[in-house]
């Protein structure tokens, strides 16, 4: 096992990955930029490092810093987290290259999964579901118009490089496609140095499931079922629970046991996320996967047992899977909610200054990972996520009813929060009753804002 693990991130991550660190005995090293030096999860760290100004590109993306902190207080291992560089091959590879560990994959198989159109194309190989689309990067107009034509309009053109929900296009005809694949590879370029594009079938009304993967550098690979993550806006997830409710379980097991093939295929080594949508006939196609542990890992957590970030840490230090996919068994169900110091009255304007008002929620089957207390004031420089709450009950309505106390306990202030919002979603009919799909949420806040 490792000595020493410097955490490579802030806020709500560094304190669960301080948890998982205390939980095996070894000793955790925080950095921290300018903006953070009062940051409440510093001073559960055994030593902290100041790596810069509050910007992240002068900070925590600053690879050559974090490298020096490691090596000025002795780390062997660096946790990622999720954001920031979680999905950077490059810094994986200077980890390796400075001896060491990065918690997380290699990154040969980072850059082959991270890569949308190399990953399909290993999905394909292993039977995970993928969306019909060109086989790989689109080389030439008029044969993605000729692919477009075989599985019908609407199609989406997308970026092999991708990611936070930019480089994508709908086209409806073939006028949009031919504009769409030049405007999408010349942004694709701009945002990711990466210009390859590709075509899938867009699909309308889809739900958001996504399998929750674990492997070892042993060759092993397990599943800890899915997450349902329909409740978004904007691309981003607001709500998350699992499992993900009314799905035929044996469409369920298939679409989890390809995700975990394919992240044995990919000699993967840590926590993964394979990301599909599912359509009215429960049928899958995937999107994408994820790299590093997600900020909705505890909904898994919750319903499996299992802590992730613990086993990460352990399958890093080279260690076997500790369990076989036949001991993961799902307990009950559970809701998380992203609590965000944002307005959602004004456009969901980000919301900074000082906490003076916080009282937690609890209770049985009532979880919290935040960092913040009363007395910490968020800083304006990071994203505007200052905790998650999650339930479990033993049904989802058991769950829901947990949540709605839960929610009702929680009070933050002054500044505005989700809370209110994340209220009247479990009061929703779309919600309560599970008929919904991606665009639920916007489609009801846009119709609100019209009444
Ligand atoms: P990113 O890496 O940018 O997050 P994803 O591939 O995960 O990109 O897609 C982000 C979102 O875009 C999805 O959650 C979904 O809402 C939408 N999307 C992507 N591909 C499709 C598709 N083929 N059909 C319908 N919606 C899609």
């Amino acid at each position: 096992m490792f000595k020493r693990i410097l955490i490579a991130n802030r806020g709500e991550i560094a304190l669960r990955v301080i948890r998982a660190c205390r939980s095996l005995g070894v000793s955790p090293v925080c950095v921290y930029s300018l903006a953070d030096k009062n940051g409440p999860w510093i001073e559960q760290a055994d030593e902290s490092v100041c790596i810069g100004p509050p910007a992240s590109k002068d900070s925590y993306l600053r690879i050559e810093r974090l490298i020096a902190a490691a090596e000025i207080t002795g780390a062997d291992a660096i946790h990622p987290g999720y954001g920031f560089l979680s999905e950077n091959a490059h810094f994986a590879e200077v980890c390796r290259d400075c001896n060491i560990t990065f918690i997380g994959p290699s990154p040969e198989a980072m850059s082959q999964l991270g890569d949308k159109v190399n990953c399909k194309r290993l999905a394909r190989q292993t039977g995970t579901p993928v969306f019909p689309g060109t086989e790989g990067g689109i080389e030439d107009i008029d044969e993605a118009v000729k692919v477009a034509k075989e599985i019908g309009f609407p199609v989406i053109v997308k970026a092999a490089a991708g990611g936070g929900g930019r480089g994508m296009r709908v086209a409806r005809d073939e006028a949009e496609l031919r504009d769409g694949v030049g405007k999408a590879q010349q942004e694709a370029l701009a945002a990711f140095g990466n210009g390859t594009v590709y075509v899938e079938k867009y699909l309308e009304n889809a739900r958001h499931f996504e399998v929750q993967t674990l492997g070892d550098n042993h060759g092993n690979a397990v599943h800890l079922y899915e997450r349902d993550c329909s409740s978004q806006r904007r691309h981003q997830k607001l709500v998350e629970e699992a499992p993900s409710p009314g799905v035929d379980p044996k469409k369920r097991d298939k679409v989890c046991e390809s995700a975990a093939s394919l992240i044995q295929k990919a000699k993967y080594c840590g926590a993964a996320t394979v990301e599909f949508l599912m359509d009215k006939h429960q049928d899958f196609y995937m999107l994408e996967v994820n790299t590093r542990v997600q900020v909705e890992h505890p909904v898994t957590e919750m319903i499996t047992g299992v802590d992730i970030v613990q086993t990460q840490i352990r399958v890093a230090a080279g260690e076997k899977l500790p369990f076989a996919q036949k001991d993961i068994r799902v307990n009950g169900h559970a809701i998380e909610v992203r609590i965000n110091a944002e307005d959602p009255d004004r456009g969901f304007m980000p919301q900074a200054g000082l906490i003076e008002q916080f009282a937690a929620p609890g209770g049985p089957g009532v979880r919290l990972d935040s960092h913040a207390r009363a007395g910490y004031r968020i800083p304006s420089n990071y994203d505007s996520m200052i905790g998650k709450l999650i339930v479990h009950g033993h049904d989802r309505d058991a769950a829901i009813v947990r949540m709605r106390q839960a929610l009702k306990e929680f009070q933050i202030g002054p500044m505005r929060t989700t809370i209110p919002l994340h209220q009247r979603i479990m009061e929703r009919p779309e919600f309560t009753s599970a008929k919904f799909d991606i665009h639920w949420v916007e489609r009801w806040l846009k119709g609100e804002a019209k009444a």
